[in-house]
């Protein structure tokens, strides 16, 4: 079965549902969806600069959380078109929580100098943004489908024209003049992330198949603090940053402050350097776990702000505001991703990539917290703005399909790149990684997995949560970003990129 519309987006977090609903008034778009990924699961919030605040501090909060690495003019993108990407979202009905006198209440979280998170439900906001988005979207005339894409359509020109989803037995091809990808990140890579089983790199390695160039996938955030549960594998509750902005502080197994002292943040430290000293704690005591000791927060705090967490930590026997919670790093988010220009380009024509699943420079080597939803928000906007404008030229020429593949092998890809890709890296396991990966098939996992793998051999140096024991130190002959493309026979191939040219 054959369809055909003029723009499909792949995936329905934050960004697809964004992109769509950008272009709803103006072209005919079909947005497929695989499930949930992780916009519905987004605890802490959306960061924006206004009022007496300044996107400029939030840009600079932005690239220090960044190492320095972050693209400066996308980021002022993202810092100034935020406000009113959130605000048009109050339009669309998301309902964000309140002071008394009515304004947004706004935390803090770590890497931010000031309050300037805006979040919903507590530490629902998340789901609240994806809500009033999809009802936002079911007043348009956006059509959706539920299926996975498991390839993409390319002239042999290049281009991309067209989608293969699947619905059950059922194959469908979608023609269109663009496809975005919108897949979110890579948490299913890993044996233990905070994502949903639907976040496993899909969009990724679709892209590297049809030719486009991946950079910065050294980048993948650990989150410092998800819930122990004793479980090691599969999606793992988040306890959100916005709890230590509240006051919660990190103990070792012996009570001891992890933080203090180590930076001048202390608690509130950026993600990568929170979560490698929690796993410097663990290594030191041979402990499986650190305590998140919130039992300093008023308890109406924990209540009123964190009913998801304290929800989490029930179901494990923990009362988190009398208890200590314990918590564990876990993979979270990827910062790298398929590489596109500022309005979502890849360098494949007709194929465009927003939200996780897109390198645009805006988190560096280390996200910033609650810039990501942000992220979709705005990236969103500006693809749907850019194919408002103009839609790749139609391609009727002759066509190929470019096939996701299975994964025959996902829990030993998971095992391997947990073990060797992970906090802590070192040349000698990454080697090791690469040789155990060889024979891991040429599935949409195992492509990621490599790709992983082989731009983190690649840089020798360590910098935001690319953290190399064997290379310790940022050092400026790496300030070149490292991008990885599928050479003739599959493999991931690596290339260092100026930073001026990214
Ligand atoms: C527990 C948790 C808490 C977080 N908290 C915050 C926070 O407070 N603030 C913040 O800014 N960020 C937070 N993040 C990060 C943020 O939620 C994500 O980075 C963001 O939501 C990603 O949005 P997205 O639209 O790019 O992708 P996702 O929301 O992950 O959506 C991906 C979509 O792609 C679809 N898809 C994937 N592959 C296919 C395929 N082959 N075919 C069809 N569809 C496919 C999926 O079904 C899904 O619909 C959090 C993440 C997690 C997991």
């Amino acid at each position: 079965m054959t369809r055909a519309v003029d723009v499909v987006v792949i995936g329905s977090g934050v960004a697809g549902l964004s992109t769509a609903l950008g272009l709803a008034a103006t072209r005919d778009v079909l947005l497929l969806s695989a499930g949930d990924g992780s916009t519905p699961w987004a605890q802490g919030g959306v960061s924006a600069a206004y009022g007496e605040d300044d996107p400029l501090d939030h840009w600079r909060d932005t690239d220090i959380a960044g190492a320095g690495f972050c693209d400066p003019r996308n980021v002022r993108a993202l810092v100034e078109e935020g406000p009113q990407r959130l605000a048009e979202l109050i339009a669309h009905g998301a309902r964000f929580d309140r002071n008394a006198d009515g304004s947004l209440s706004r935390t803090l979280e770590g890497g931010h100098s000031r309050p300037r998170i805006v979040h919903a439900g507590g530490d629902a906001t998340g789901a609240e943004v994806h809500r009033a988005l999809r009802a936002a979207l079911q007043r348009t005339s956006v059509r959706t489908m539920t299926g996975r894409t498991v390839g993409l359509v390319q002239s042999d020109s290049g281009s991309i024209v067209g989608v293969l989803v699947e619905t059950g037995d059922q194959l469908t091809q979608i023609d269109a003049r663009a496809v975005v990808l919108a897949t979110g990140g890579i948490g299913n890579a890993y044996l233990a992330s905070t994502n949903p089983s639907a976040v496993r790199g899909d969009g990724i390695a679709l892209a590297l198949r049809a030719g486009a160039s991946l950079v910065d996938m050294e980048f993948v955030q650990f989150h410092p603090t998800a819930l122990h549960t004793g479980e090691t594998s599969g999606q793992l509750p988040l306890v959100t940053e916005a709890v230590r902005g509240e006051g919660a502080v990190l103990r070792d197994v012996h009570g001891r402050r992890i933080m203090e002292g180590l930076h001048p943040r202390a608690d509130l430290a950026p993600r990568d350097v929170v979560a490698r000293a929690i796993e410097a704690t663990m290594r030191r005591d041979g402990s499986d776990h650190v305590w998140l000791d919130a039992t300093g927060v008023a308890p109406e705090v924990i209540r009123r702000r964190f009913p998801t967490v304290l929800a989490s930590c029930a179901r494990i026997g923990v009362d988190m505001v009398s208890d200590q919670i314990p918590v564990a790093p876990a993979e979270h988010f990827l910062c790298g991703g398929v590489r596109t220009d500022r309005n979502g380009a890849t360098d494949v024509p007709g194929l465009y990539a927003v939200g996780e699943v897109a390198a645009t420079g805006v988190h560096g080597a280390n996200r910033l917290a609650s810039n990501s939803l942000l992220e979709g928000l705005v990236f969103g906007r500006r693809v749907a703005t850019a194919l408002t404008l103009e839609l790749p030229a139609a391609d009727h020429g002759r066509s190929h399909e470019v096939a996701l593949g299975e994964d025959r092998e996902a829990e030993r890809i998971r095992t391997i790149l947990s073990r060797y890709a992970g906090i802590r890296r070192d040349g000698a396991g990454l080697n090791a990684a690469a040789d155990e990966l060889d024979t891991a098939g040429t599935g949409p996992l195992a492509t990621v997995a490599r790709s992983v793998v082989a731009a983190a051999t690649a840089r020798e140096d360590s910098r935001g949560c690319h953290w190399r024991s064997d290379h310790p130190h940022s050092d400026n002959r790496w300030d070149d970003h490292i991008v990885v493309r599928l050479d003739e026979d599959g493999r991931p191939t690596t290339r260092q990129l100026q930073r001026s040219e990214a």
